[in-house]
């Protein structure tokens, strides 16, 4: 076997097999490896015209392939087989050598995976890759962690398989040590279940509150998709909207049951930002919705429960409230992009990652699910200052939210009226209204804890810690 890949992929199901092929399109000598070899074969003789491929079908085979410091991209399952992976492989490599986990891992796991194999000299790199398996083929949107020295050589690699942005740079960063890019990683797919859910309410307030079509609702979509809300998801989204199922002659979207799945990587989001105390209201409703709407038994037993009464709208009052519904979902929008780069944030000064905000928003441009123009003014606003505290401080978004809350407010008191659950928007505007509310009710929670738990308060007057001694016998 010859020692001349510049590049190894182990883990050729959907992943792995275009990633291999977007390296060996790119001109890089590729070694590929799965555990079943059938794979590896099949990818050769498929795709072997395309590029300078290796085909290894053994892990000392494939470990020999590799020029050195050598690179190993492993796509396997995520959890337990990441961990099996390493242990075939990291007894067959040597310091200085790398493996790069592509895979959809915890950012913690990546953490602890990446000090075993540094005590061995091995760098580990967990890398996010968004795209699906169209974006890996043709260029993902790519968020490394690891040691900045694997990142020299790696980084260029990257570049070139990674999508494009509309400027030409490459969606790709080094995202920051060690988990870094695993977590940025797991927030975008956080922000992407909230942007998700944000247009499925759309749709569900234009179908029921202004009684359009399907076929309708993907003109509006296709419409907006030509202003600020230009976007993957919202041009996707109009085209699940008008197609029609084959079958029954009936819009797609009203025979597939509407029961949401989900794999974990939103979960996750919510679950770390309670760690760290960051309120991701918008991107967590958008977590239980899809658990909610599996709940089958639940919502069977729920049928009878009363609701209001009201119809829909006429077609002239229609058409205006589909506009106020634009400026509910890009002002809803505004906030979970605002929520998920706070854990960003946090994240990164909790672990001491460093992460740059604004080089994350730029990598999300191109390649990603939540791809947009609109994240071109995120890296914007970071990019003018750096230590913004909030998205919603920048000038620009403060103003433009400003302007839609009167619309936005409306959208939700015509969901409320007509039953039509908008758990999404009317999070992010609770969110919105407490950040810029003066006063808030904790003051009073605050009292209560003090009352039942002795646990103290501080005052707005003085400093220091209080104690009230509550009336009676407590
Ligand atoms: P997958 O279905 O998650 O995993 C299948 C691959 O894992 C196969 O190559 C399989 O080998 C291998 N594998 C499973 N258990 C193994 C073990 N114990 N030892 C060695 N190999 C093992 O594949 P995928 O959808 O291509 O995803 C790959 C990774 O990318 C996952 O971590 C996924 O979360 C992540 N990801 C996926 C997407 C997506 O859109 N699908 C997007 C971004 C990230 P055999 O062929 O031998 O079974």
């Amino acid at each position: 076997m010859s020692t001349s890949a510049q590049i190894g992929v182990t883990g050729l199901a959907v992943m792995g097999r275009n990633l291999a092929r977007n390296f060996a399109r790119n001109g890089f000598a590729v070694a590929v490896h799965n555990r079943t070899a059938a794979k590896t074969r099949a990818l050769v003789e498929e795709f072997g015209h395309e590029g300078s491929f290796v085909a290894a079908e053994s892990a000392e085979e494939f470990v020999a392939a590799l020029e050195r410091p050598r690179r190993l991209v492993v796509m396997v399952k995520a959890g337990e087989p990441t961990d099996a992976v390493i242990r075939e492989f990291a007894p067959l490599l040597e310091p200085g050598d790398m493996i790069i986990d592509g895979g959809n891992a915890h950012f913690a796991d990546t953490r602890r995976r990446e000090q075993e194999l540094r005590e061995q000299g091995i760098h580990f790199v967990g890398t996010g890759v968004s795209g699906g398996e169209e974006g890996a083929l043709n260029g993902p949107s790519i968020m490394p962690g690891g040691s900045a020295e694997s990142y020299a050589t790696l980084g260029p690699m990257l570049e070139k398989i990674s999508a494009k942005a509309a400027d030409g740079s490459p969606c790709v960063t080094h995202c920051g040590p060690d988990g870094a890019g695993h977590f940025v990683k797991m927030v975008h797919n956080g922000i992407e279940y909230a942007d998700m859910q944000l247009i499925a309410e759309a749709y569900h307030l234009l179908r029921t509150v202004a009684g359009y079509e399907p076929a309708q609702i993907a003109d509006i979509f296709r419409t907006w998709n030509t202003g600020r809300l230009d976007s993957y998801l919202i041009e996707i989204t109009a085209e699940v909207l008008s197609h029609v199922d084959a079958a029954t002659g009936k819009p797609f979207v009203d025979v597939v049951q509407d029961q949401a799945e989900q794999k974990g990587t939103g979960r996750w989001t919510v679950q770390i930002a309670l760690d760290l105390g960051v309120p991701v209201s918008g991107i967590a409703e958008a977590v239980f919705a899809r658990s909610l709407s599996g709940h089958s038994e639940l919502r069977e037993a729920s049928r009878d429960l009363a609701g209001p009464k009201a119809a829909a709208l006429g077609e002239t009052e229609a058409a205006a409230f589909a506009d106020q519904v634009e400026q509910a979902l890009y002002a809803s929008k505004i906030v979970s992009y605002t929520q998920g780069f706070h854990e960003i944030q946090a994240g990164s000064d909790e672990y001491g990652w460093n992460i740059d905000l604004g080089a994350v928003a730029a990598i999300w441009r191109g390649g990603c699910i939540i791809r947009a123009a609109f994240l071109d003014r995120i890296r914007a606003a970071y990019d003018a200052r750096a230590d913004l505290p909030s998205l919603l401080s920048d000038k620009g978004f403060a103003e433009e939210i400003g302007a839609a809350q009167d619309d936005w407010r409306a959208v939700l008191v015509a969901a409320t009226q007509q039953g039509v659950p908008t758990p999404g928007f009317s999070a992010a505007l609770a969110y919105y209204d407490a950040l810029r509310a003066e006063r808030l009710p904790a003051a009073l929670t605050q009292g209560q804890r003090d009352y039942f738990g002795a646990h103290t308060y501080r005052r707005t007057d003085r400093e220091g810690s209080f104690h009230t001694l509550w009336g009676g016998d407590r």
